[in-house]
Protein backbone atom coordinates (compact mmCIF):
# COMPACT_ATOMS: atom_id res chain seq x y z
CA UNK A 1 0.00 0.00 0.00
CA UNK A 2 1.03 3.81 -0.92
CA UNK A 3 2.83 5.17 2.52
CA UNK A 4 1.25 8.36 2.51
CA UNK A 5 0.88 11.23 6.02
CA UNK A 6 -2.02 13.10 6.14
CA UNK A 7 -2.74 15.60 8.96
CA UNK A 8 -6.05 16.51 10.21
CA UNK A 9 -7.62 19.50 9.63
CA UNK A 10 -7.07 20.94 13.24
CA UNK A 11 -3.14 20.58 12.93
CA UNK A 12 -3.48 23.19 9.89
CA UNK A 13 -0.36 25.18 11.38
CA UNK A 14 -1.65 28.60 12.78
CA UNK A 15 1.38 30.51 12.40
CA UNK A 16 4.21 31.01 10.04
CA UNK A 17 7.96 30.41 11.24
CA UNK A 18 10.08 33.63 10.52
CA UNK A 19 13.53 32.25 10.16
CA UNK A 20 15.14 36.08 10.89
CA UNK A 21 13.91 35.35 14.67
CA UNK A 22 16.60 32.51 14.64
CA UNK A 23 19.67 33.44 12.35
CA UNK A 24 22.81 34.10 14.11
CA UNK A 25 23.66 36.54 11.38
CA UNK A 26 21.91 39.94 10.35
CA UNK A 27 20.69 40.40 6.36
CA UNK A 28 22.49 42.53 4.73
CA UNK A 29 19.41 45.48 4.06
CA UNK A 30 17.55 46.59 0.95
CA UNK A 31 19.57 49.69 -0.35
CA UNK A 32 17.87 52.65 -1.93
CA UNK A 33 19.59 53.09 -5.48
CA UNK A 34 19.92 56.35 -5.68
CA UNK A 35 21.34 57.10 -1.82
CA UNK A 36 22.90 53.88 -0.99
CA UNK A 37 21.35 53.66 2.08
CA UNK A 38 19.27 51.49 3.16
CA UNK A 39 15.23 51.64 2.56
CA UNK A 40 13.47 53.06 5.57
CA UNK A 41 10.47 50.87 5.59
CA UNK A 42 8.01 53.64 4.84
CA UNK A 43 9.38 53.81 1.52
CA UNK A 44 8.03 50.65 0.21
CA UNK A 45 4.82 51.47 1.24
CA UNK A 46 3.82 52.74 -2.39
CA UNK A 47 3.93 49.65 -3.71
CA UNK A 48 2.98 47.25 -0.62
CA UNK A 49 0.14 47.40 1.75
CA UNK A 50 1.73 48.19 5.95
CA UNK A 51 0.96 44.24 6.80
CA UNK A 52 3.03 43.10 4.81
CA UNK A 53 6.26 45.82 5.00
CA UNK A 54 6.35 44.57 8.79
CA UNK A 55 6.29 41.09 8.07
CA UNK A 56 9.55 42.32 5.53
CA UNK A 57 11.26 43.27 8.50
CA UNK A 58 10.27 41.51 11.23
CA UNK A 59 11.88 39.43 13.81
CA UNK A 60 8.84 37.90 15.99
CA UNK A 61 9.61 34.08 15.67
CA UNK A 62 6.10 32.89 14.61
CA UNK A 63 3.07 35.08 12.60
CA UNK A 64 -0.11 34.22 13.54
CA UNK A 65 -2.08 33.04 10.11
CA UNK A 66 -5.25 35.77 9.95
CA UNK A 67 -8.14 33.29 10.10
CA UNK A 68 -9.76 33.79 6.68
CA UNK A 69 -6.94 32.83 5.15
CA UNK A 70 -6.82 29.86 7.14
CA UNK A 71 -10.25 28.97 6.28
CA UNK A 72 -8.97 29.22 2.52
CA UNK A 73 -5.93 26.87 2.75
CA UNK A 74 -8.36 24.41 4.52
CA UNK A 75 -9.77 24.12 1.15
CA UNK A 76 -6.39 22.23 0.30
CA UNK A 77 -4.51 22.18 2.94
CA UNK A 78 -2.59 20.53 5.39
CA UNK A 79 -1.54 18.91 1.99
CA UNK A 80 0.03 15.32 1.72
CA UNK A 81 3.22 13.67 2.56
CA UNK A 82 3.87 10.47 -0.26
CA UNK A 83 6.12 7.79 -0.13
CA UNK A 84 7.69 7.64 -3.43
CA UNK A 85 8.25 3.49 -3.29
CA UNK A 86 7.44 3.03 -7.14
CA UNK A 87 10.08 5.25 -7.83
CA UNK A 88 12.60 3.58 -5.54
CA UNK A 89 12.33 0.32 -6.36
CA UNK A 90 12.75 0.92 -10.04
CA UNK A 91 15.98 3.03 -8.66
CA UNK A 92 17.37 -0.43 -6.64
CA UNK A 93 17.76 1.72 -3.39
CA UNK A 94 17.96 1.71 0.42
CA UNK A 95 17.39 5.38 0.18
CA UNK A 96 13.49 6.16 1.22
CA UNK A 97 11.96 9.09 -0.84
CA UNK A 98 9.09 11.28 0.58
CA UNK A 99 7.78 13.86 -1.34
CA UNK A 100 5.65 17.02 0.04
CA UNK A 101 2.96 17.44 -2.56
CA UNK A 102 1.91 21.20 -3.22
CA UNK A 103 0.15 20.32 -6.87
CA UNK A 104 -3.58 20.17 -4.72
CA UNK A 105 -4.19 23.63 -4.82
CA UNK A 106 -6.64 25.71 -6.26
CA UNK A 107 -4.06 26.47 -9.14
CA UNK A 108 -2.27 23.47 -8.74
CA UNK A 109 1.36 25.05 -7.38
CA UNK A 110 2.52 26.17 -3.94
CA UNK A 111 2.03 29.71 -4.94
CA UNK A 112 -1.65 30.30 -3.83
CA UNK A 113 -0.10 29.70 -0.04
CA UNK A 114 1.57 33.54 -0.03
CA UNK A 115 -1.19 34.78 -2.89
CA UNK A 116 -4.33 33.83 -0.09
CA UNK A 117 -2.08 36.20 2.46
CA UNK A 118 -1.15 38.90 0.11
CA UNK A 119 -4.67 39.39 -1.18
CA UNK A 120 -5.83 39.32 2.35
CA UNK A 121 -3.55 41.70 3.32
CA UNK A 122 -4.16 44.21 0.63
CA UNK A 123 -7.79 44.06 1.03
CA UNK A 124 -7.68 44.96 4.90
CA UNK A 125 -6.00 48.05 3.98
CA UNK A 126 -8.45 49.31 1.44
CA UNK A 127 -5.84 47.76 -1.90
CA UNK A 128 -8.24 47.46 -5.05
CA UNK A 129 -6.47 46.07 -7.20
CA UNK A 130 -3.10 44.32 -6.97
CA UNK A 131 -0.68 44.19 -10.01
CA UNK A 132 2.14 41.62 -10.82
CA UNK A 133 3.71 39.69 -13.43
CA UNK A 134 4.35 35.94 -14.11
CA UNK A 135 6.92 33.80 -15.32
CA UNK A 136 4.69 30.39 -16.65
CA UNK A 137 1.64 31.75 -15.21
CA UNK A 138 1.60 29.98 -12.10
CA UNK A 139 1.96 32.81 -9.49
CA UNK A 140 -0.67 34.76 -12.08
CA UNK A 141 -3.18 32.13 -11.65
CA UNK A 142 -2.81 32.10 -7.97
CA UNK A 143 -2.97 35.52 -7.51
CA UNK A 144 -6.08 35.90 -9.99
CA UNK A 145 -7.75 33.03 -7.97
CA UNK A 146 -6.76 34.42 -4.54
CA UNK A 147 -8.00 38.11 -5.56
CA UNK A 148 -11.65 36.59 -6.43
CA UNK A 149 -11.46 34.86 -3.09
CA UNK A 150 -11.13 38.20 -1.83
CA UNK A 151 -12.27 40.73 -3.79
CA UNK A 152 -9.41 42.51 -5.65
CA UNK A 153 -8.97 43.20 -9.18
CA UNK A 154 -5.71 41.47 -10.31
CA UNK A 155 -3.53 42.38 -14.08
CA UNK A 156 -0.62 40.54 -14.85
CA UNK A 157 2.20 41.56 -17.03
CA UNK A 158 2.97 38.21 -18.48
CA UNK A 159 6.57 36.86 -20.24
CA UNK A 160 5.91 36.72 -23.67
CA UNK A 161 7.05 33.22 -24.45
CA UNK A 162 5.05 31.95 -21.32
CA UNK A 163 2.47 33.92 -22.85
CA UNK A 164 2.57 31.90 -25.88
CA UNK A 165 3.48 28.62 -25.35
CA UNK A 166 1.04 28.25 -21.71
CA UNK A 167 -2.43 29.20 -23.48
CA UNK A 168 -4.30 26.94 -20.50
CA UNK A 169 -2.61 29.10 -17.70
CA UNK A 170 -3.91 32.27 -19.53
CA UNK A 171 -7.48 30.68 -19.34
CA UNK A 172 -6.99 30.12 -15.30
CA UNK A 173 -6.24 33.81 -14.98
CA UNK A 174 -9.57 34.71 -16.84
CA UNK A 175 -11.64 31.74 -15.33
CA UNK A 176 -10.44 33.73 -11.68
CA UNK A 177 -11.06 37.19 -13.19
CA UNK A 178 -7.41 38.07 -13.56
CA UNK A 179 -6.00 40.34 -16.60
CA UNK A 180 -3.27 38.79 -18.54
CA UNK A 181 -1.11 41.36 -20.94
CA UNK A 182 1.79 39.53 -22.66
CA UNK A 183 4.85 41.45 -21.46
CA UNK A 184 6.96 42.91 -23.03
CA UNK A 185 3.82 45.00 -23.84
CA UNK A 186 2.81 48.28 -25.20
CA UNK A 187 1.27 49.41 -21.81
CA UNK A 188 4.44 50.98 -20.35
CA UNK A 189 7.29 52.79 -21.71
CA UNK A 190 9.52 50.23 -20.35
CA UNK A 191 7.84 47.69 -22.19
CA UNK A 192 7.76 49.80 -25.32
CA UNK A 193 11.56 50.06 -25.15
CA UNK A 194 11.77 46.38 -26.45
CA UNK A 195 11.33 44.49 -29.79
CA UNK A 196 8.24 43.44 -30.67
CA UNK A 197 9.59 40.09 -31.19
CA UNK A 198 11.46 40.46 -27.39
CA UNK A 199 10.90 36.81 -25.71
CA UNK A 200 10.48 38.67 -22.12
CA UNK A 201 11.74 37.91 -18.98
CA UNK A 202 10.55 38.03 -15.60
CA UNK A 203 13.37 40.95 -14.48
CA UNK A 204 11.14 43.02 -17.78
CA UNK A 205 7.58 42.25 -16.51
CA UNK A 206 8.05 43.23 -12.88
CA UNK A 207 9.23 46.53 -14.11
CA UNK A 208 6.30 47.19 -15.96
CA UNK A 209 4.15 46.10 -12.82
CA UNK A 210 5.40 48.26 -10.84
CA UNK A 211 5.33 51.10 -13.37
CA UNK A 212 1.65 50.12 -13.58
CA UNK A 213 0.94 50.39 -9.80
CA UNK A 214 3.14 53.89 -9.42
CA UNK A 215 0.28 55.40 -11.98
CA UNK A 216 -2.60 53.56 -10.16
CA UNK A 217 -4.55 54.62 -7.38
CA UNK A 218 -5.12 52.25 -4.77
CA UNK A 219 -3.08 49.56 -6.59
CA UNK A 220 -0.38 47.89 -5.18
CA UNK A 221 2.13 45.25 -6.50
CA UNK A 222 2.55 41.76 -5.51
CA UNK A 223 5.29 39.49 -5.65
CA UNK A 224 5.45 35.41 -6.03
CA UNK A 225 8.90 34.81 -4.74
CA UNK A 226 11.89 36.54 -3.44
CA UNK A 227 11.30 38.38 -0.85
CA UNK A 228 11.08 37.70 3.10
CA UNK A 229 7.44 37.91 3.72
CA UNK A 230 6.86 35.52 0.94
CA UNK A 231 8.88 33.18 1.80
CA UNK A 232 7.33 33.19 5.52
CA UNK A 233 4.39 32.76 4.25
CA UNK A 234 5.33 29.70 2.59
CA UNK A 235 6.54 28.26 5.68
CA UNK A 236 3.65 26.52 6.28
CA UNK A 237 4.93 23.66 3.93
CA UNK A 238 8.04 23.29 6.18
CA UNK A 239 5.73 23.22 9.04
CA UNK A 240 3.24 21.08 8.07
CA UNK A 241 6.13 18.53 6.90
CA UNK A 242 7.83 18.66 10.30
CA UNK A 243 4.85 17.55 11.95
CA UNK A 244 4.18 14.65 9.13
CA UNK A 245 8.03 13.80 9.81
CA UNK A 246 7.04 13.59 14.00
CA UNK A 247 4.12 11.35 12.51
CA UNK A 248 6.29 8.89 11.10
CA UNK A 249 9.24 9.25 13.59
CA UNK A 250 11.72 9.94 10.91
CA UNK A 251 14.96 12.16 10.89
CA UNK A 252 15.26 13.68 7.58
CA UNK A 253 18.88 13.42 6.04
CA UNK A 254 18.56 15.44 2.83
CA UNK A 255 15.49 18.15 2.01
CA UNK A 256 15.77 19.29 -1.65
CA UNK A 257 13.42 21.42 -3.24
CA UNK A 258 13.74 23.45 -6.64
CA UNK A 259 15.05 26.93 -6.98
CA UNK A 260 13.87 29.73 -8.46
CA UNK A 261 12.89 32.80 -6.37
CA UNK A 262 13.09 30.56 -3.82
CA UNK A 263 9.60 30.14 -2.53
CA UNK A 264 8.89 26.72 -2.30
CA UNK A 265 12.92 26.28 -1.46
CA UNK A 266 12.74 28.50 1.11
CA UNK A 267 9.32 27.76 2.35
CA UNK A 268 10.12 23.94 2.82
CA UNK A 269 13.46 24.08 4.53
CA UNK A 270 13.09 27.24 6.57
CA UNK A 271 11.66 25.48 9.55
CA UNK A 272 14.60 23.25 9.72
CA UNK A 273 17.27 25.63 9.45
CA UNK A 274 17.27 25.66 13.31
CA UNK A 275 18.43 21.76 13.12
CA UNK A 276 21.03 22.69 11.29
CA UNK A 277 22.36 25.49 13.18
CA UNK A 278 22.01 23.26 16.22
CA UNK A 279 24.76 20.97 14.64
CA UNK A 280 21.92 17.98 13.53
CA UNK A 281 23.20 15.90 10.17
CA UNK A 282 20.75 17.70 8.06
CA UNK A 283 21.66 18.61 4.37
CA UNK A 284 19.46 21.14 2.57
CA UNK A 285 19.91 21.47 -1.24
CA UNK A 286 18.40 23.75 -3.94
CA UNK A 287 18.25 22.78 -7.38
CA UNK A 288 18.24 25.54 -10.19
CA UNK A 289 18.36 24.51 -14.22
CA UNK A 290 22.06 24.97 -15.80
CA UNK A 291 20.33 27.53 -18.50
CA UNK A 292 19.67 30.06 -15.35
CA UNK A 293 22.22 29.46 -12.57
CA UNK A 294 21.54 31.73 -9.91
CA UNK A 295 23.15 30.38 -7.02
CA UNK A 296 26.38 28.42 -8.61
CA UNK A 297 27.07 30.57 -11.32
CA UNK A 298 25.86 33.92 -10.04
CA UNK A 299 27.74 36.98 -8.07
CA UNK A 300 26.58 37.64 -4.29
CA UNK A 301 26.15 41.26 -4.70
CA UNK A 302 23.70 44.04 -4.59
CA UNK A 303 21.54 44.08 -7.91
CA UNK A 304 17.98 45.30 -8.73
CA UNK A 305 14.72 42.76 -8.55
CA UNK A 306 13.93 44.01 -12.28
CA UNK A 307 15.41 44.66 -15.50
CA UNK A 308 14.36 48.57 -15.55
CA UNK A 309 15.92 49.32 -11.87
CA UNK A 310 12.72 50.23 -9.77
CA UNK A 311 13.20 48.00 -7.30
CA UNK A 312 14.70 48.79 -4.23
CA UNK A 313 18.65 46.88 -4.69
CA UNK A 314 19.06 43.30 -3.13
CA UNK A 315 21.75 41.29 -1.63
CA UNK A 316 21.98 38.27 -3.38
CA UNK A 317 23.25 35.53 -5.74
CA UNK A 318 22.38 37.17 -9.32
CA UNK A 319 23.07 36.56 -12.69
CA UNK A 320 22.21 40.50 -13.21
CA UNK A 321 19.20 42.49 -14.12
CA UNK A 322 19.70 42.45 -18.07
CA UNK A 323 20.22 38.14 -17.92
CA UNK A 324 17.52 36.94 -20.54
CA UNK A 325 17.22 33.38 -19.81
CA UNK A 326 17.08 31.21 -22.46
CA UNK A 327 13.28 29.67 -23.36
CA UNK A 328 12.86 26.53 -21.57
CA UNK A 329 10.27 24.78 -20.40
CA UNK A 330 10.59 25.84 -16.65
CA UNK A 331 9.14 29.25 -17.07
CA UNK A 332 9.09 29.53 -13.43
CA UNK A 333 12.87 28.93 -12.66
CA UNK A 334 13.65 31.65 -15.09
CA UNK A 335 14.53 34.23 -12.74
CA UNK A 336 18.51 36.25 -12.54
CA UNK A 337 18.38 36.81 -9.06
CA UNK A 338 17.89 34.21 -5.68
CA UNK A 339 15.98 35.52 -2.23
CA UNK A 340 18.36 37.34 0.21
CA UNK A 341 17.63 34.95 2.77
CA UNK A 342 18.45 31.82 0.75
CA UNK A 343 21.23 34.03 -1.10
CA UNK A 344 22.79 34.32 2.68
CA UNK A 345 22.44 30.56 3.89
CA UNK A 346 24.06 29.66 0.91
CA UNK A 347 26.95 32.52 1.37
CA UNK A 348 27.06 31.06 4.87
CA UNK A 349 27.34 27.03 3.71
CA UNK A 350 24.17 26.35 5.73
CA UNK A 351 22.63 25.01 2.56
CA UNK A 352 24.05 23.38 -0.66
CA UNK A 353 22.74 24.17 -4.55
CA UNK A 354 23.24 22.14 -7.48
CA UNK A 355 22.24 23.18 -11.40
CA UNK A 356 20.86 20.35 -13.44
CA UNK A 357 20.40 20.00 -17.12
CA UNK A 358 16.98 20.69 -19.01
CA UNK A 359 17.08 17.08 -20.69
CA UNK A 360 17.70 15.28 -17.17
CA UNK A 361 15.10 17.22 -15.56
CA UNK A 362 12.42 16.02 -18.02
CA UNK A 363 13.93 11.96 -17.89
CA UNK A 364 13.47 12.38 -14.72
CA UNK A 365 10.01 14.16 -14.70
CA UNK A 366 8.91 11.30 -17.51
CA UNK A 367 10.25 8.23 -15.21
CA UNK A 368 8.37 9.91 -12.11
CA UNK A 369 5.47 10.69 -13.48
CA UNK A 370 5.19 7.00 -15.26
CA UNK A 371 6.23 5.34 -11.79
CA UNK A 372 4.24 7.45 -9.05
CA UNK A 373 1.39 8.70 -11.21
CA UNK A 374 1.57 12.72 -10.88
CA UNK A 375 2.73 14.46 -13.66
CA UNK A 376 5.02 17.26 -11.99
CA UNK A 377 5.62 20.54 -12.90
CA UNK A 378 9.20 21.11 -15.28
CA UNK A 379 10.22 23.19 -12.24
CA UNK A 380 9.63 20.61 -9.78
CA UNK A 381 11.31 18.21 -11.76
CA UNK A 382 14.59 19.30 -11.27
CA UNK A 383 14.07 18.42 -7.28
CA UNK A 384 13.37 14.82 -8.43
CA UNK A 385 16.31 14.78 -10.79
CA UNK A 386 18.30 15.57 -8.03
CA UNK A 387 16.97 13.31 -5.70
CA UNK A 388 17.83 10.38 -8.28
CA UNK A 389 21.20 11.20 -8.08
CA UNK A 390 20.95 11.26 -4.09
CA UNK A 391 18.89 7.58 -4.26
CA UNK A 392 21.44 6.52 -6.58
CA UNK A 393 23.89 6.69 -3.63
CA UNK A 394 22.14 3.75 -1.98
CA UNK A 395 22.76 4.87 1.58
CA UNK A 396 20.36 4.23 4.23
CA UNK A 397 18.61 7.60 4.43
CA UNK A 398 15.52 9.62 3.89
CA UNK A 399 15.41 11.97 1.36
CA UNK A 400 12.48 14.88 0.93
CA UNK A 401 11.16 17.01 -1.66
CA UNK A 402 9.25 19.02 -1.95
CA UNK A 403 6.92 18.02 -5.49
CA UNK A 404 5.55 21.98 -5.61
CA UNK A 405 3.20 21.61 -8.26
CA UNK A 406 1.76 19.16 -11.08
CA UNK A 407 2.75 19.72 -14.89
CA UNK A 408 -0.93 19.15 -16.19
CA UNK A 409 -1.03 22.72 -18.20
CA UNK A 410 2.83 22.09 -19.31
CA UNK A 411 1.82 18.37 -21.17
CA UNK A 412 2.93 20.15 -24.50
CA UNK A 413 6.76 19.84 -22.98
CA UNK A 414 6.44 16.44 -22.60
CA UNK A 415 5.47 14.49 -25.74
C1 LIG B 1 6.97 29.39 -9.50
C2 LIG B 1 7.26 27.99 -9.28
C3 LIG B 1 8.53 27.57 -8.85
C4 LIG B 1 9.69 28.48 -8.67
O1 LIG B 1 9.53 29.53 -7.80
P1 LIG B 1 10.12 29.52 -6.33
O2 LIG B 1 9.77 30.85 -5.81
O3 LIG B 1 11.60 29.31 -6.45
O4 LIG B 1 9.45 28.41 -5.61
C5 LIG B 1 8.72 26.22 -8.60
N1 LIG B 1 7.74 25.33 -8.81
C6 LIG B 1 6.51 25.69 -9.23
C7 LIG B 1 5.48 24.64 -9.44
C8 LIG B 1 6.24 27.03 -9.47
O5 LIG B 1 5.03 27.40 -9.87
Amino acid sequence: MREVVYLRPEELPRYYYNVLADLPFELDPPLDPQTRQSVKPEQLLRIFPEPLVEQEVSKDRFIPIPEPVLQEYALYRPTPLIRAHRLEEYLGTKTKIYFKYEGTSPTGSHKVNTALAQAFYNKLVGTKMLVTETGAGQWGSALSYAGKKFGLKVKVFMVKVSYEQKPFRKSLMKLFGGEAIPSPSTETEIGRSFPEDHPGSLGIAISEAIHTVLQTPNAKYALGSVLNHVLLHQTIIGLELKKQLELLNIQPDVIVACHGGGSNFGGTVLPFVPDVLSGKKLRIVAVEPESCPSLTNGQYTYDFGDTAGLTPLLKMYTLGKDFVPPAIHAGGLRYHGASPIVSKLYHEKLIEAVAVSQEKVFEAARLFATLEGIVPAPESAHAIAHVIDEAKLNENKTVIFTLSGHGYFDLNAYV
